[in-house]
């Protein structure tokens, strides 16, 4: 059983990681990794810059309820 570091880090959702050259403007940009080569989500966008599943973690918090979209 191997699992590597990228899988390690997207605890989120069933994606497969895309590097900076294969990201689309279509493309989720959640980054995967902290450091190069670094490596994106890559699901279709479904709000803002992200998928579903990372659109929820990344416009979610103290803020939430003063930006609507
Ligand atoms: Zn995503």
């Amino acid at each position: 059983m191997t699992v590597s570091l990228i899988h390690l880090k997207r605890p989120l959702g069933a994606s497969t990681p895309i590097t900076i050259e294969e990201l689309k403007a279509e493309s989720c940009r959640w980054p995967l990794s902290d450091d190069p080569p670094w490596h994106f989500c890559g699901l279709p966008k479904a709000k803002g810059a992200y998928c579903a599943v990372h659109a929820s973690v990344a416009y979610r918090g103290p803020g939430d309820k003063e930006k609507p979209e």
